[in-house]
Order: structure tokens, then sequence, then C-alpha cells
């Protein structure tokens, strides 16, 4: 299979596994479909779904809509508008009342907008020191979407900035003036889909600039979970290769940061031999997920993750607990629930695959993670730690909030033993500045 077929609101009921479904279980897709993002293509219908096993499939659930990732008053809401045939723009009004109950905008993202003098980057982000974010307009979609992401402003078009920006130059000056920054980490959306042309038109003016700084160009993305065959068999599959190795030989680290929510993704030969070939280009590939209910809040989908994962030559990176956002309350899991997924996994994989770190909330003073919970003068805390800071001092600090069970979320927390706040909150509006 190569021929790259795509499903979205406007033509799912054409997907061949769905004919046996009820009409109450299309509509509820439909319902949900015109709130959160949908769209699939046929390698993850045709390979990667286990239809047998629906709804429970972790594949299904992180690609088709569900009935329970909105609430009730939401579905109905939903429901009624499209049964009284609302027209489009009523029926998006409708979508965003919903939607902008959904924290659309977690972790201050919006804040994190530098500026070049007085110009607002608006397809930058930069948020930690050494790294940059960078949104090229043309990739703000992916090949599929998932239920959970929190980049689903973008996609269903609440988002008025996007977070995008066209020209390299403006990048290239903002790196100019700002040589603390190492890597810059292209995103979306999925920054695989597209051309190789259209990449090496961001990529040819940032590594002609000889910018003394820049060491890593880092790109984020799920094409290797969601459209292998964009490094086979695609088009200009050769030429995308060819950009890499360009990097590689001009002397820069390329990251390939990849999605990857459950082992199944890791087991189809088009998936290995993808990854064969980036590897072959002397690129890295670096792997990431959240962990989420439904989709792999268990300890055997990560060990074998993991241990799948370094097997094709990937390094574990980060495991991440699901954001506040969307339909964070179907996805959430506990964040004691997740350190203990996330412990009894990494005790049963070798230190190859313990590069990985978590499981860390990207959370607005900066990436947290759980490090444990534990028992200190008979009071039972959890142990935290900044991996990443707004403010660099941060980094590596552990610090101790009050033990909740039924914690999710940072902002959830309350610092242990008595402490009238956590020190990041100190001298928060100043870090802010900083950055
Ligand atoms: C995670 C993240 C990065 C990259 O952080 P690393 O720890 O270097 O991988 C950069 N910017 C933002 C906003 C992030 O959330
Ligand atoms: S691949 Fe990433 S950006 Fe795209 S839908 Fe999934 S989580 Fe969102």
């Amino acid at each position: 299979m190569n021929k790259y077929q795509v499903y979205t609101l406007s033509n799912f009921t054409k997907i061949p596994q769905l004919q046996s479904f009820s009409t109450t279980a299309i509509e509820a897709i439909k319902v949900v479909g015109n709130v959160l993002p949908f769209k699939v293509n046929n390698y993850v219908t045709e390979e990667l779904i286990d239809w047998a096993n629906i709804p429970e499939d972790p594949i299904y659930q992180l690609t088709f809509p569900q009935k329970e990732m909105l609430s009730e008053g939401d579905f109905q809401k939903m429901a009624e508008a499209l049964t009284a045939n609302y027209k489009k723009p009523l029926l998006k009004e409708v979508a965003n009342e919903i939607r902008y109950g959904l924290n659309p905008h977690p972790a201050g993202q919006q804040k994190n907008i530098p500026h070049l003098d007085d110009t607002p980057l608006t397809g930058i982000q930069h948020k930690y020191r050494e790294t940059l974010l960078f949104f090229p307009s043309n990739s703000q979609t992916c090949h599929a979407y998932c239920t959970f992401c929190f980049r689903w402003p973008q996609f269903v078009g609440i988002d008025e900035l996007k977070f995008a920006m066209k020209e390299t130059e403006l990048l290239v000056a903002y790196l100019q003036q700002h040589p603390e920054v190492t890597d810059v980490l292209f995103t979306g959306g999925d920054p695989m889909v597209m051309s190789a042309k259209n990449l090496a038109s961001y990529l040819h003016p940032l590594m002609e600039a000889n910018l003394p700084s820049l060491q890593t160009i880092r790109i984020g993305t799920k094409a290797l979970g969601y459209w292998p065959y964009r490094f086979l068999t695609d088009k200009d599959a050769d030429d995308m290769l060819r950009l890499f190795e360009e990097v590689v030989n001009k002397g820069y680290h390329l990251a390939f940061m990849a999605h990857f929510n459950h082992p199944r993704e890791l087991q189809t030969p088009a998936v290995e031999k993808a990854i064969k070939r980036i590897l072959s280009t002397g690129a890295q590939i670096r792997t990431q997920s959240p962990i989420m209910r439904h989709i792999n809040d268990c300890v055997q989908d990560w060990r074998d993750m993991w241990r799948q994962q370094v097997k094709l030559g990937c390094i574990p990176y980060y495991m991440f607990i699901a954001r506040d956002t969307g339909a964070q309350d179907y996805f959430a899991v506990t964040l004691e629930e997740a350190w203990h997924i996330y412990r009894k996994a990494y005790q049963q994989v070798s230190g190859v695959a313990r590069t990985v770190r978590g499981p860390s909330m990207s959370a607005n003073p900066g990436k947290v993670q759980v490090v444990g919970i534990t028992e200190i003068n008979g009071v039972e805390v959890f142990v935290l730690n900044f991996i990443q800071g707004r403010n660099p001092q941060w980094a590596n600090r552990p610090f101790f909030a009050k033990y909740d069970p039924k914690a999710i979320w940072l902002d959830e927390l309350e610092p242990a033993f008595n402490q009238p706040t956590f020190f990041f909150e100190e001298n928060f509006e100043e870090a802010l500045k900083v950055s």
C-alpha cells in the first residue's frame, strides 16, 4: 500500500470497516468530530487499527472521536445543532462555544511569542533558553489527527495566530540576536506533511546563515506513526532523505523527535523500513508520547515501546502527562498512576532504554517531572523536579508538593510542609519578563 487516502468528516462513512457500524455509532463520530479534530488515513485504518477490538482498540481511540470525549451536555448541544441542520456559520458558533470551554490554550502558550525589535514573531515560541520552536506556515496539519491533541485549536480554525510564519528571514534575524539558542525545533502540526522542496526552502536559508550557535535541528513529527510511506514511497521520499543527509553533512545534529503512542505503531514492516532509512542519513530518532487512559495506560505498553524503540535504533526521550486541554477528562491518568506505570516499565528495560525521562507535565512554569511519592518526617509528598524551566536556573531543582491521589496536573497541587507557595511562584512574574 502506498497511495495516501485521507478520511475526514466529509467522507469517513466510506471507510470500508465502518460499513458494519450502527447509525448511532456513526452519528456519535459526527457529533464529536464537529468539535474536536478528526482525520485518519488508510495506513491507520488498514495496518494499525485492529477492527476485531472496537471500540477498545488503542489506535481507534487515538484517532476516532468517541462519544465520551465530550460531556453529556456538550454532546447534546452539538447533536441538536446537527439534527436541526444548522448552517455552517451557526454550527461553527456552537462548536466554538464548546471548544472555548475546553481550555484551548494551556500552559500559557500565547505568552511565549517573542519579538524582533517591536514585531511579534507569531511563528516562533521561545520558552526555554536553548530551544526555539518554529511553526512553518506550511506544516499546520498532520497525516492523521490524535483525538487528544493539544494543538487542536489550530486544526479546527479557532486560532487566528496559528503560531505560523512564512519568513525564515525573521527566524534567522531572531537567532542572530539570540546566540543562546542552540536548537531549532520545527513543529506544527507536523513538518513532515511538507514536500522536501518546501522544507528545503526553510532549511537552506537557515543553514546558509551559518549561525555559530546553532547546533541541532529538530523535527517534531508523527509521520513514522501515521504515514511511514512518507519516507518510502511518497513521490519525494528520496529527496527528503537527501535533504536530511545534507543537514547532517553540513555538521548539524539532525534530531527526529518522533511521536509514538503505542507499541503497535512500531511493528509494521513499513515503519521498520522508514526508521532504517532515516537513520541511514545520519539523523537520530528520539521518541516521546503522553500517557493516556484508553490508549497506553499500562506498564506493558511502555515497556514494549521502549524495548522496540531501542531495538530499532531509536532513543526513548520523554513520557508526558496528558495536557489540561481538549478531552482531558477522558484521557486523564492521575500523577500517581503515571508515576507507577513509568517506574514499573522503567524497571523492566535495560540501561540503554533508560534515557527516557518522565512522567513530565509541560506546565506554565516548565516541564515538571513527577520523581516519585515518598514520606518525609511522616508526611506523604510528591517529589517533583524541573526538567526545563522558564527560568533556566530552575532546571534540576527538586521540590515537594502535598501528596494528592486525585491530582492530574500541577495547578491542583499544593506546596508541602505548610509552605505558602512553591519556590518558583515567588519570582514567577520576573521569570516571565526574562523570556
Ligand atoms: C518541550 C519543549 C521544548 C524542548 O525541550 P527539550 O527538553 O529540550 O526537549 C521546547 N519548547 C517548548 C515550549 C517545549 O514544551
Ligand atoms: S500528530 Fe501531534 S500535532 Fe498532529 S494531531 Fe497528533 S498530537 Fe496533534
